[in-house]
């Protein structure tokens, strides 16, 4: 009761708005129906296309453009955590729960040390974390895989300098932990692939049985 109150009287005083075009809408996180025409497409990415070898499959929600590419950008680099809800709304959107209920784990793409430092959040798990626990709870792991060194950003790189890049550096902390588990593997933006296969390489090479990958966002750079 008094949640809804609260709730209403914030409605009052902060309207909800879609969060790229300022247009009003239906309830907080939400995005107006005209920007989410310009983004939603979910799909499988193709294995094959992608020499996905330890990367069982990957689903995607979103195209990387428009109001997307915006949010997650300043999320990354102008500490824009306040997106984190809108693009909860994306994953809820595009239905993206229902690959949850056959993993054992889920598990972020991990961000270096210094990265983290630097951001003082790893904006994969921010967006993911309470999601997942909202929808398939206890099984969030973010502790279990680390990249162990700075890599350059794979966008900067042609696709053999970011094979190199890449190569060798995930790390299992944990490899009990996810010994013959089903896992999903999340990440913000999906493009060449080569991050998640490297992180799906670490964790077969430690025991695990399946690796599924959860991209908010793939393609475009
Ligand atoms: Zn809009």
């Amino acid at each position: 009761m008094l949640r809804a109150l609260w709730s209403a009287l914030l409605d009052i005083v902060y309207p909800p708005k879609c969060p790229v075009c300022r247009r009003p809408v239906a309830a907080h996180g939400a995005w107006c129906d005209v920007c989410l025409a310009g983004i939603l497409a979910v799909r499988y990415l193709n294995p094959a296309g992608h020499h996905f070898k330890a990367l069982d499959e990957c689903l995607v929600i979103c195209e990387y453009t428009g109001g997307v590419k915006r949010l997650l950008h300043d999320m990354k680099y102008r500490q824009a955590e306040r997106y984190a809800v809108h693009l909860q709304w994306l994953l809820a959107e595009g239905r993206a729960e229902g690959i949850l209920e056959s993993c054992d784990l889920i598990i972020p793409v991990p961000l270096s040390a210094g990265r983290l430092q630097e951001r003082g959040y790893n904006q994969t798990e921010r967006i993911f974390k309470d999601w997942c626990e909202k929808n398939a709870a206890g099984k969030w792991r973010g502790d279990v895989l680390v990249r162990r060194r700075e890599t350059l950003p794979q966008w900067e790189l042609d696709l053999a300098r970011r094979r190199k890049n890449i190569k060798g550096a995930f790390a299992v902390t944990r490899p009990e932990v996810i010994r013959g588990k089903h896992i999903v593997l999340a990440d913000d933006i999906v493009t060449s692939g080569l991050t998640m296969e490297a992180c799906a390489q670490a964790l077969k090479k430690s025991g695990a049985a399946k690796i599924t990958g959860l991209a908010l966002s793939g393609g475009g750079q």
